[in-house]
């Protein structure tokens, strides 16, 4: 391709179907294919199902209903995570072979127990932007001998990052270009203050932020536009992408809609929801009116 050629911006919506979509999806789906009409780009759907627990087919056909409804139109055959567990694994023995990835034993109830234990003593234990709390060393400080002699209990287990061996490898400061409604301009990213992220859980073969990289790099996409709240996630990707030497897309983190309390809208906020809003007979331009475009 001659360098003054640029490629086409690619664009997603990338919802998972464990709930109904509301307006909040509403405005990250209108405004993904608004720019992607701006640009002459293309926009892409992707089904993000790897929880098999949460996820159903009812939803993922929700989706499909509620976006056409919308008016969008996507490209065919749209990405469904669940059917390409196998790049996700690849990645990972990618990040195994560079001695980055260690097995995680500890149960969410053990995680909380040595939280709690460590906060009764008056002490804070770190947590992550989410509020959630970093997951402790034990795991990661276990010999290999300890190790094998676990899994071969089979005992379950997810895979963690261990997350400083990261950073020391790539021994660089990372960052993003961002044109989202929060911060703008080059961010510095901080893939630190997530500890030792999941990659691989003991009950799906990836995690979200192992499948998203992934996924991102292999649909080409060039644009990631969605919810603030996604915001800090974007450094642990950003530090992904440079350990698997894929691309850096540019971000855009648009703001989020409140629901009646002013909370962040949540996929069990009924009235908000865009099937119930189609059933009271509301147009699609009732919708891209209420979400503010
Ligand atoms: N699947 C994620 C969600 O529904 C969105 C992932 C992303 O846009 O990076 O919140």
């Amino acid at each position: 391709m001659p360098a003054n050629v640029h490629p086409k911006p690619v664009y997603r919506f990338a919802p998972s179907p464990n709930g109904l979509l509301h307006l909040g999806h509403a405005l990250s789906a209108i405004l993904n294919q608004d720019m992607a009409t701006e640009t002459s780009g293309r926009f892409l759907l992707r089904i993000e199902d790897i929880d098999l627990t949460r996820c159903t087919p009812q939803y993922e056909q929700a989706i499909y209903d509620d976006l056409a409804w919308l008016g969008l139109t996507w490209e065919t055959p749209v990405r469904k995570q669940s059917h390409h567990f196998d790049a996700y694994v690849e990645a990972l023995a990618q990040l195994d072979a560079m001695g980055l990835i260690y097995p995680a034993f500890l149960t969410r109830g053990e995680v909380k127990a040595i939280v709690a234990e460590h906060e009764a003593k008056g002490k804070t234990w770190p947590r992550d932007p989410d509020g959630s709390p970093l997951y402790p060393d034990r795991d990661r400080l276990r010999s290999a001998e300890e190790r094998q002699s676990l899994m071969q209990q089979g005992i379950r287990h997810a895979w963690r990052l261990d997350m400083n061996k990261a950073l020391h490898l790539v021994a660089k400061p990372l960052n993003w270009q961002e044109t989202g409604d929060g911060e703008r301009g080059i961010i510095s990213a901080d893939p630190a203050a997530w500890g030792d992220v999941i990659l691989s859980r003991s009950d799906a073969p990836s995690s979200y932020h192992l499948s998203v990289v992934v996924d991102d790099a292999l649909q080409g996409i060039t644009h990631v536009v969605r919810g603030l709240d996604l915001f800090h996630a974007t450094s642990v990707h950003r530090l992904l992408q440079t350990l698997l030497n894929l691309p850096q897309p540019l971000y855009h983190h648009h703001r989020l809609l409140p629901d009646e309390d002013g909370k962040k809208l949540s996929k069990s906020s009924g009235s908000t929801g865009l099937a119930h809003l189609r059933e009271q007979g509301l147009s699609a331009a009732d919708i891209r009116r209420l979400v503010g475009l």
